[in-house]
Formats: structure tokens, C-alpha cells, sequence
């Protein structure tokens, strides 16, 4: 039995630390924007490389609250991928915005600059690139079409925390971006989390005034905002994992490189690195005309695999009307060929040789 992921391993290896922080903050009974999220807030600034780092109640609550700061308004157009999390145009959506997908690059899975430049038109006021399963978006080119076109640049880093672009974090590229802890992300908190990034004090006001109910001081409000902070217990978690977290994306990358070593003669595609910046493997995902036997034998042996994502957001029925007969080859093929493997940092050789052994079993 392998799991997806497997979040016991790194718990007992955290254990005395993250209790004895836990403790600790229980005992001061500072629960709300206590001293443990403003020092997170600190750390992963400085991390990230950012003025500002902003908790939140989740990942998508950062990617909302990035693009109202940024400006977003109703009736705009945001150009996004349709290969991601239905939270990417969740965040557009609640503005009352459009999401505008369009297509991906067939070897990262990332959005395909030149079919965002495709797609604006005069409603355009942002981009929301995804850095998915961790690998970084070629970011000198959307950000140059941006500047070009006066566009937002808002990235959603929910898979991404650690990973680089020529030597800039993401998260630190755009006007603002979204990172989201959920258990199962590179740096998982132990329940829901996010954060938003920012260099502009005045979104980082305004980020800060939507997370606590549209208010800077307290009982004044200036506009209707939301109750979405950082929990204190979750920042205890995130600050004693934030200090490790390049070893865990190194154990992720390590697990990634042994797998592509161990299928590099198999009739499939391993992920495409394309040099551009540090993938951190969120997760590994592979391309295949035989996925569903892949699956099921893996399934046999109470192995962990998934489909990340069986249906593109173009074809989901929530957004039925808004895509009526829009076609992306290129997000459909992959979607129809995909299939993600076991990946975490403590995920051994000898696992990744077994997982492996299974999959060369699979007849051609
Ligand atoms: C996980 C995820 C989110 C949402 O994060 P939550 O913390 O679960 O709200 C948004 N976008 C992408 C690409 C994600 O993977």
C-alpha cells in the first residue's frame, strides 16, 4: 500500500516542535491575528521575497481577495488556464467577472502565452496564470504581454510554494498572488490556509481591511469585507514547516527525478521541466494512451494515483453557458492522458522502484 500522499511521515517527524508551539499558543489564548501569524506573515515575506505576505482563511480567499486589491471589477475579463482547480475561476467568479480560458502548453501544462495574447479583448483587465503541480509559468513572457496590454498580472501559486523562476519566487512576479495550505500542498498547514503577496502597501492595506470585515480599526468599517483570517494554530504549524520547506521540495524533486530515470525507456511522456525555474513537483504527472490500465493495475496493488483533472473547467456544467462550444485541444488531449503518481518528500526508492514495477507491467 502506497499512499498519494502521506501525511504522517512528516507529522511525527515535526511532532515535538509543532505540540510544544501548539501548546504554547494554546496557553496564550491569542487566537485571532495572534503573534504566530504575524511572525509567519514576516517569515514568508522575507521567503518569498515580497513587502508584504497577507494570512488568509484559504487559498481561495487569497485568490479573491488578490484580485479585488488588484483592482478586478465586475464585467472584466480575466484570461486563466481551464486545466486547474475549479477555485482559479471560483475567485474570478465571485467578483463577477468572466473567466476567459484558453489553451496550455501541451509539455509544462501551463497556460500558453501566446493563446492569452490571443484572447484579449477591449473587456481584458487581468491575467491569472497557474504555476501547476509546481512548475513555474514562463513569466518573462506573460509578464511582457501585460505590460504591453495594461493587464494585471494576479498568479495563483496554491501548487507552487518554493518554486522559482529565473531566480524570482513565484508569488513575488505579478501585481499580487494567492498561495493556498491546504494539508496536501507543499507547505500544508493541519486545515484550511492562504496567503496573499504583495509589494504595493496600498493593496496590503486594503488585502488586510478585506480579510477582517472591511476594517482597519477596529469597529470602523470602510466597505463590506469578509471574516477569512489566518488561523494562529495553523501559523504555528506553517512556521515550523516554512523553515524546511526547501528540503521538502528537494525530497519532491529527488522522488520526480528517480521516477522519469527509472520510465525514461517506457511508451510514456514523464514531466517536461523546461528549464525556465525550479519545478517543486506538487505533483508528478504523467501522459499516456493506456492512463486507465495504468490506473487500475496501480488500483490492484493499493497503489495511490489520480486524474488531475478529469474534466477541464471549459467543459465543467457550471460553466455550461459560459464555454457553450469552446474547444482547447490541447487541455482536452492532456485531460484525456493524464495521470498523477504518488509523490511526497519522504516518498522512498524503494516505493518509487515498486510503483514503477507496477506500471512496466501494464501491457503496451
Ligand atoms: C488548492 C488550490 C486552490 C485553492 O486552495 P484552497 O486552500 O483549497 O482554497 C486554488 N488553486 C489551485 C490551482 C489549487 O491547487
Amino acid at each position: 500500500m502506497i499512499p498519494m500522499v502521506d501525511l504522517k511521515i512528516q507529522y511525527a517527524l515535526l511532532k515535538d516542535e509543532i505540540d510544544a508551539g501548539l501548546h504554547s499558543a494554546l496557553d496564550s489564548c491569542a487566537f485571532i491575528l495572534g503573534p504566530n501569524v504575524q511572525a509567519f506573515e514576516q517569515e514568508s515575506a522575507q521567503y518569498l521575497g515580497v513587502k508584504h505576505a497577507i494570512g488568509v482563511a484559504s487559498g481561495t480567499d487569497a485568490l479573491h481577495f488578490a484580485l479585488l486589491a488588484a483592482g478586478v471589477k465586475a464585467g472584466d475579463e480575466v484570461i486563466t488556464t481551464a486545466f486547474t482547480f475549479i477555485a482559479t475561476a471560483e475567485a474570478i467568479r465571485y467578483i463577477g467577472a468572466k473567466p476567459v480560458f484558453v489553451d496550455i502548453d501541451p509539455r509544462t501544462f501551463n497556460i500558453d502565452p501566446a493563446a492569452i495574447e490571443a484572447a484579449i479583448t477591449e473587456r481584458t483587465t487581468a491575467v491569472m496564470p497557474v504555476h501547476l503541480f509546481g512548475q513555474p509559468c514562463d513569466m518573462a513572457a506573460i509578464q511582457a504581454l501585460c505590460e504591453r496590454h495594461g493587464l494585471k498580472l494576479v498568479e495563483d501559486c496554491a501548487q507552487s510554494f518554493g518554486a522559482t523562476e529565473a531566480g524570482r519566487q513565484t508569488g513575488s512576479i505579478g501585481l499580487a498572488a494567492g498561495f493556498s495550505f491546504f494539508p496536501s500542498k507543499n507547505l500544508g498547514g493541519y486545515g484550511d490556509g492562504g496567503l496573499v503577496t504583495t509589494d504595493s502597501d496600498d493593496m496590503a492595506l486594503h488585502i488586510k481591511s478585506l480579510r477582517n470585515h472591511g476594517s482597519q480599526v477596529r469597529y470602523y468599517h470602510d466597505e463590506i469585507g469578509y471574516n477569512s483570517r489566518l488561523d494562529e494554530l495553523q501559523a504555528v504549524i506553517l512556521r515550523v514547516k516554512l523553515k524546511r520547506i526547501d528540503a521538502f521540495n528537494e525530497g519532491r524533486r529527488r522522488a520526480a527525478h528517480l521516477y522519469s530515470e527509472l520510465m525514461a525507456d517506457l511508451p510514456l511522456e514523464t514531466p517536461h521541466e523546461d528549464g525556465i525555474g525550479a519545478h517543486v513537483y506538487h505533483q508528478y504527472t504523467l501522459l499516456s494512451d493506456r492512463r486507465d490500465a495504468i490506473m487500475q493495475a496501480l488500483q490492484q496493488q493499493k497503489i495511490g494515483c489520480a486524474v488531475y483533472y478529469p474534466v477541464p473547467l471549459h467543459q465543467q456544467k457550471v460553466f455550461a453557458e459560459n464555454c457553450k462550444g469552446q474547444v482547447l485541444p490541447v487541455t482536452e488531449a492532456v485531460a484525456a492522458r493524464c495521470l498523477s503518481l504518488p509523490i511526497y518528500p519522504e516518498l522512498t526508492e524503494a516505493q518509487i522502484r515498486e510503483i514503477v514495477a507496477v506500471i512496466r507491467s501494464v501491457p503496451a
